[in-house]
């Protein structure tokens, strides 16, 4: 390339991006960011659905291939998975092939139905147990929740469940790519799936890694579980790690913080079971040791709430 070129292209990646990105007011400006070569991830905002943030909370990314556009968890509602495609257009004028759902929580994947109405063509996978309950009270429970927690931002919002099954060990090639499938469950939820991308070298974590903010184990989580898969994701040849919640990073970010929070959780529990103590209790020894993470959104919220859980799941192994 001739020098004044190559001193043009250099100067063109340092331009900010020439498109407006879509703001939320009050909350923010989102667009997708690349983490890796032909990968891209919106990083959502951390709060709990609301209204200002019109219920989008996930981290939706798209991986490019000659034969279209991958879509990982394209987001919570109609509305937002519109504004999701409407700057996934800004990246690449490719079409979405594939739809990938990590997991049965609304928040990353009622926004189907956006892709649907965009390419109906489009395929959408998921864990099996995830495809059995798409349509079961749980999703239901969610699309209300959203609802009523955004002042009706999700209005219109329907279920578009995924149709194709990805089990633990599966590989998806797409355009000559491939997708890895780790599927530890339980671990967040029943339904989990982690996605190695292996061109670019990036994981896909879902859920089963949090970045900044807290969040909600339901009635299928294991927290061992949820260990056991992090431990395991840290064994694959990754660079790039992109969790449910909060910004991509290495191993040593994203990954290794919450393994260490679940981990430090459950020995505390254990011990305190062991030593007959009440969940409430465990809770209160802890706290003191907890300044790592109780600066991270939703500390005040969960911690307490995932001390008990893990006394469940620990009372739940002794029985
Ligand atoms: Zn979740
Ligand atoms: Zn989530």
């Amino acid at each position: 390339m001739k020098p004044l070129l190559r001193y043009l292209s250099v100067l063109f990646l340092l331009l900010p991006p020439a498109l407006p990105a879509w703001t939320l007011p009050g909350v923010g400006d989102y667009r997708f960011e690349p983490v890796a070569e032909g990968v891209w991830v919106m990083h959502g905002p951390l709060a709990e659905p609301n209204a200002r943030n019109h219920g989008f909370m996930n981290n939706p990314a798209i991986v490019e291939t000659e034969a279209g556009l991958v879509l990982i968890d394209p987001g919570s509602t109609l509305e937002v998975g519109r504004q999701v495609i409407a700057e996934l257009r800004k990246v690449s004028d490719r079409p979405v092939v594939a739809v990938i759902d990590t997991h049965i929580h609304g928040d990353h994947w009622l926004a189907n139905q956006a892709v649907a109405e965009a390419w109906p063509k489009a395929m959408r996978y998921a864990h099996p147990a995830m495809i059995e309950q798409a349509e079961s009270e749980r999703a239901h429970a969610w699309l209300a929740l959203l609802e009523s927690a955004t002042g009706g931002h999700s209005r219109g919002t329907r279920i578009v469940p995924p149709t194709q099954p990805l089990r633990d060990g599966d590989e998806l090639v797409i355009g000559g790519h491939h997708f890895r499938v780790l599927a530890s469950t339980p671990s967040h939820t029943d339904t989990d799936i982690m996605i190695h991308h292996v061109e670019s070298g990036t994981l896909f974590l879902g859920d089963n890694a949090f970045r900044g903010r807290l969040g909600q184990f339901d009635g299928s989580a294991r927290i061992q579980g949820n260990i056991e898969a992090l431990q395991r994701a840290l064994k694959t040849d990754v660079r790039v790690f992109v969790p449910g919640h909060g910004r991509s990073g290495t191993a040593a970010e994203v990954v290794q913080p919450y393994l260490d929070y679940l981990q430090l959780l459950m020995q505390a529990v254990r011990e305190g079971f062991d030593n007959d103590l009440e969940d409430y209790e465990i809770k209160a020894q802890l706290l003191p040791k907890m300044s790592r993470w109780s600066q991270w959104v939703g500390f005040d919220t969960f911690f307490g709430k995932h001390v008990n859980r893990a006394w469940l799941e620990v009372e739940a192994e002794a029985l």
